[in-house]
């Protein structure tokens, strides 16, 4: 059996704190590793060593660092395939799937090339007379991100090539549950000749996370996951004096009205429902259908799901098992509470014959018809393969369902009323919006994050809020001396 450890100061590390955990292949049932879980002095054996390396990286030339993200950049492209294969075999997904997260990931990392551009400060000459104000941006120091299991490679890929090529050292936390991608991710930049130090993996769970939280030498921290962690993360993290940006959970919404093209949208529910067994922080899991659609709409889809083939990720299925056994029972337990409240089960998962090994974490593509907003299929964020109805009688019932959620990550409409689609995505309270797209992740150059309980903290990911969280802003005022300016004057400077 294999045992994952950590990788600090460019090489693997091995912890002394003898606690381990399972990794499996979701779509055989079979743990395949163990993975050390990381002690808080194993976690300060990292940041000592990011401490290190971040002085001296931060004086490294901006030819430098770039020239390190466009070798790295070459190295994810020409083995995005193995990178893939790792994710699906850890996690679960698809291959297709686990190759487009790659694909994300690296338009972050070409973004990050630009990184000179971002980094630009501005310059006033003559403030005043002979005086001149410019602004730059420096790095923070040891920074750590944590990310969850969904997207093992893509999330941390949102944070470290903006952090590294804006002059920090990370540490990096990745989820237990997968923690192969990060790792590759972490030899690779160093191959690619980031200096040793400068991006560290320790693996573990709330122990390694406190412990990155709590220890002085880091100054923020870039987390993503469940709401009530992301809530923890922020205000212990924020209670320690470092920067925070904690990204949460999820229940995204899609709105159909009567106006819809109902084949495109049925296409987009499935799409948004399903990809992924469900598991990403933007997949659709409710649908709120104006009425007189629902009916069409839910026929429309229920169709497309009789075509969907559920199976391991390796054989061209589209979508693959749960992460684990303890996630798809308590997915299969959502499933009966929403029978039990009332909903009406269209297609019922739990009857799924996957084309795999029948120890994997199946459950097939669900959904549930005449959900209304009291039962926990709507209230609580499933992260399964469950997709609900909700029937609302008009535009403004839908916005107002939307707004009341708690959540506000992502959110799409579907119309072909370019009015409506406006008006929308003024009034909605998510910090994502798509207009006829259902899963609207905006490109490398915008930042993404969503609003109320889906974000902790004020900036968002990559893109600007990118780069103004990894660096903090400082104004110089300079005047370079000439003998007439000499004199003393305690007066309030003024502009002369
Ligand atoms: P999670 O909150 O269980 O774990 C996330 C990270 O926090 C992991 O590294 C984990 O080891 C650590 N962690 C877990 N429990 C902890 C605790 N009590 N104290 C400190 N650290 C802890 O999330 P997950 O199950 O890995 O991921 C799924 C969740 O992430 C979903 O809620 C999903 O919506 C969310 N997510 C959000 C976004 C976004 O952009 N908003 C993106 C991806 C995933």
């Amino acid at each position: 059996m294999d045992v994952i450890g950590h990788f600090v100061d460019g090489k693997p590390f091995s912890g002394s704190s003898g606690r381990h955990g399972d990794v499996f292949d979701p779509a055989t049932g079979r743990r395949t590793a163990r993975v050390e879980l990381a002690s808080a002095a194993d976690v300060a054996v990292a940041v000592e060593a990011a401490g290190r390396a971040a002085r001296l990286w931060r004086d490294a030339s901006l030819a430098r660092r770039t020239a390190v993200l466009f070798a790295f950049r070459e190295l994810v492209h020409a083995r995005r395939d193995r990178l893939a294969g790792v994710i699906t075999a850890e996690h679960g997904k698809v291959l297709a799937d686990a190759a487009g997260e790659v694909q994300r990931g690296l338009e972050i990392i070409e973004y990050a090339c630009g990184i000179p551009s971002a980094l630009r400060g501005g310059f006033s000459e003559n403030v005043s007379t002979e005086v001149d104000s410019y602004s730059l941006r420096q790095p923070l120091g040891v920074v750590a991100v944590i990310s969850p299991f969904n997207f093992p490679a893509m999330v941390p890929l949102w944070f470290l090539p903006i952090a590294v090529a804006c002059g920090n050292a990370v540490v990096l936390k990745p989820s237990e549950k997968d923690p192969g991608a990060a790792l590759l991710l972490a030899e690779w930049f160093t191959e690619a000749g980031l200096p040793d130090g400068v991006l560290n993996v320790v693996n573990g769970d709330a122990e390694a996370v406190d412990a990155l939280l709590d220890h002085p030498v880091v100054k923020a921290v870039s987390f993503v996951g469940s709401t009530p962690v992301a809530r923890h993360v922020h205000q212990r993290g924020t209670a320690a004096g470092k920067r925070v940006q904690a990204l949460g959970g999820a229940k995204n919404h899609m709105v159909v009205l009567p106006d819809a093209d109902l084949d495109l949208a049925a296409d987009a529910a499935v799409n948004a429902g399903f990809g992924s067994a469900g598991e990403r922080c933007m997949a659709i899991s409710a649908l709120v259908a104006v009425e007189p659609v629902a009916d069409a709409l839910v026929a429309r889809i229920a169709e497309r799901m009789g075509r969907l083939r559920t199976g391991d990720g390796r054989r061209g299925c589209d979508m693959g098992p749960l992460v684990t056994a303890a996630h798809a029972a308590r997915v299969r337990a959502y499933v009966e509470a929403g029978v039990a409240a009332g909903a009406v089960p269209v297609v019922d998962g739990r009857n799924v014959e996957p084309d795999g090994d029948p120890n994997g974490f199946w459950l097939g593509p669900t959904l549930f018809d005449r959900v209304t907003p009291d039962m926990s299929i709507y209230t609580d964020e499933i992260f399964g393969p469950v997709l609900g109805v909700l029937r609302v009688g008009s535009y403004d019932e839908a916005v107002e369902l939307v707004n009341a959620n708690p959540y506000g990550n992502g959110t799409a409409i579907f119309t072909n009323d370019g009015g409506a689609a406006r008006r929308y995505q003024h009034e909605v309270e998510v910090g994502l919006v798509g207009v006829n797209v259902p899963i609207p992740v905006p490109m490398a150059y915008y930042s993404f994050g969503g609003w109320k309980a889906s974000l902790f903290g004020d900036l968002h990911a990559h893109g600007e809020d990118g780069v103004r969280f990894f660096t903090r802003a400082k104004v110089v005022t300079s005047r370079w001396l000439d003998p007439r300016h000499g004199g003393v004057n305690l007066g309030f400077p003024t502009q002369t």
